[in-house]
């Protein structure tokens, strides 16, 4: 890092902290050269990762719209509530952690059902009941029994 001072590029790190809301780095440099002192901040660089609908529109990928299907889905189920909120952490980390930046709204919901299938088979059936959007009962049969198989 060049010293704002001098130009030097001789320069080190003296202390680190968390900014105030813990949203940034802040570092306090010296400058080998003129011992002069100056602060660098570093931030997470956010990328905004974007949503192919249905109909190939794009939308910016919304927390809230998982969280909202996922709720739904554990409606009055004895599913504890760290519980629930650790599952849609899991599934933004795993969406934020691909390496494209566009992701189709039906793989969100793959993953949601993956989630969901290890933590509730009732949530698991409402979620793919509503985002399936099963054609009939027989569907919706179909979708039961690949569950109570794999048992
Ligand atoms: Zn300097």
């Amino acid at each position: 890092m060049k010293c704002p001072f001098c130009g030097k590029e001789n320069t080190r790190v003296i202390d680190s902290r968390p900014a105030e809301d813990n949203s940034a780095i802040r570092r306090r440099r010296q400058c080998d050269k003129c011992g002069k002192r100056f602060t660098t901040y570093e931030k997470v660089e956010v990328i905004p990762l974007i949503v192919i609908k249905k109909d190939r529109n794009r939308e910016p990928f919304d927390r809230d719209k998982v969280a909202a299907g996922v709720y739904g889905a554990c409606h009055k189920r004895p599913i504890p509530a760290e519980k629930i909120n650790k599952l849609i952490d899991d599934i933004e980390t795993i969406v934020f952690n691909r390496e494209e930046k566009e992701i189709e709204s039906s793989e969100i919901g793959n993953i949601v059902m993956d989630k969901l299938n290890e933590l509730d088979q009732v949530a698991y059936v409402r979620f793919a009941s509503v985002y399936r959007e099963f054609k009939d009962v027989n569907t919706f049969i179909d979708e039961l029994k690949k569950i109570l198989d794999k048992k």
